[in-house]
């Protein structure tokens, strides 16, 4: 995410983060390479100068030049200057309806259906809502079809009418049908063109008329940049809509979309889309997403997925086995199932400080498990709950059940044995022996 624009901000403030003597001189200089940095994320050039003169004028107020670390506060400045471009405090969504009615908009391809899923499932896991996807796509009855397998896909039922040509119709009876089946949030996906074109504006806006939804959300391919930007706000002047959603954040380098659009349509960012899987969705925290662009991590979303996925319950009994020496691979292979849920790799990485920059240009195989994996797959049950048994032709059986090497199967219980160890240590309250142990 943002690859490019953080390695060039990163640039830019790399002599005020040195140790050399830091003058007026080169205090413009990284102003200017700040703003040259946005221009090539694809920022739009008046956000990217007002940005710039907010910068200096808070640079010289501070009188940066005088402090202990002017480097530090740049950064700071910088950053804050930032998240106040990208919104300031994250802002949810409007549930306050019975049922509460969000209509999607946004061009086709942006990602509507895909993120309608996304939002339904993220809204059902919150457990008091009950969410009905509703089809009304009347062009394409392949996007009805799609929207059938994503809600399959969450597990929230999908209302379509596949004969009806009239969205405001179907719209409509879709709104009715949760109300009878008790659903307290109704999510509308809407037709979308490839590009702004007056009819499809025109319908957009009838249905929005018809239905007076709570929340009306505007769909976007960050990818596409200033592009992106424009369509915003050709969507918001005629439903003054009440959200931006920016989808594939995953594949976008500059970040121009996500730093802009705010301060064009004057909208928050309510979601970002990170990936093509239903649980590739998060909240756009303004600040988080600065310390992000910065390479300065993200640990509290990372700590906030750590605990989505923390089941006490599970927790306890893991405790116990570990205490009584009885964490086996069937332990170890659900607990890499914990870690899948949390998201992609490259994601999960991208949220510890200064791993970012590190990681550029390494490709993270988000199966990276799959081998490990399909190397317990191929134990018995004996042998994972007590891999002692593990002589050399059960090695040879599992390698080659596995399509693994037996070096690799070695490899594994080798690790599974540290790791063992290091859980007892820990259980023990034997963090100073571990440390001991790591040479402290
Ligand atoms: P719609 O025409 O607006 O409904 O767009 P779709 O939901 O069909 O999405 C278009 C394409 O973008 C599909 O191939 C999706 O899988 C993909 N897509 C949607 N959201 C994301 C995302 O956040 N990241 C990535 N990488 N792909 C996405």
């Amino acid at each position: 995410m943002f690859d490019n624009l953080s390695e060039k901000l990163d640039k830019a403030l790399h002599v005020l983060k040195g140790h050399g003597q830091i003058t007026e001189i080169n205090v413009a200089e990284t102003i200017k390479e700040v703003r040259r940095a946005l221009l090539d994320a694809d920022v739009n050039f008046k956000i990217a100068k007002e940005f710039t003169n907010r910068v200096k004028e808070k640079a010289l107020g501070e009188n940066v030049l005088t402090t202990l670390q002017p480097g530090q506060l740049m950064v700071k400045i910088v950053k804050d200057q930032l998240t106040q471009l990208m919104g300031g405090d994250a802002e949810g969504i409007n549930l306050s309806g019975n049922p509460s009615v969000i209509l999607m908009s946004g061009l086709q391809g942006s990602g509507k259906t895909t993120f309608s899923g996304k939002l339904a499932s993220f809204l059902k896991n919150k457990k008091t809502k009950k969410p009905l996807l509703v089809a009304c796509d009347v062009y394409r009855p392949a996007a009805v079809d799609q929207l059938h397998v994503v809600g399959e896909q969450v597990g929230v039922e999908v209302y379509s009418d596949k004969g009806n040509t009239d969205p405001v119709a179907i719209a409509k009876a879709g709104i009715a049908h949760a109300k009878q089946n008790g659903n307290n949030v109704v999510i509308i996906d809407t037709a979308g063109r490839l590009a702004v074109d007056e009819q499809m504006m025109k319908e957009i806006a009838e249905i929005h008329k018809a239905i007076t939804p709570e929340e009306t959300l505007f769909v976007v391919d960050a990818m596409t940049g200033q592009d992106a930007v424009n369509t915003a706000k050709a969507f918001n002047d005629v439903l003054n809509f009440d959200g931006v959603i920016l989808t594939k954040l995953d594949g976008d380098t500059r970040g121009g979309a996500a730093i802009s659009i705010k301060s064009v349509v004057d909208k928050p960012i309510k979601f970002i889309g990170t990936g093509e899987k239903m649980d590739a969705i998060d909240v756009f925290y303004p600040a988080r997403m600065a310390d992000r662009i910065l390479g300065m991590g993200d640990v509290v979303s990372l700590v906030e997925r750590a605990q989505e996925q923390y089941d006490e319950e599970e927790a306890r009994k893991l405790q116990k086995k570990i205490a009584k020496n009885q964490f086996g691979f069937d332990d170890f292979l659900s607990q890499i199932q914990q870690i899948k849920k949390m998201g992609s790799m490259k994601d999960l990485l991208e949220m510890i400080p200064g791993a970012g920059k590190a990681l550029k240009g390494i490709d993270i195989d988000d199966d990276a498990f799959k081998h490990v994996e399909a190397i317990i797959h191929s134990m018995t049950p004996d042998e994972r709950t007590t891999p002692t048994v593990l002589n050399a032709s059960r090695k040879k059986r599992i390698a080659k059940g596995s399509g693994r090497t037996v070096q690799e199967v070695n490899q594994l219980l080798k690790q599974f044995d540290q790791m063992s160890k290091m859980m007892k240590m820990m259980q023990g309250g034997g963090g100073r022996q571990m440390m001991q142990m790591m040479g402290k």
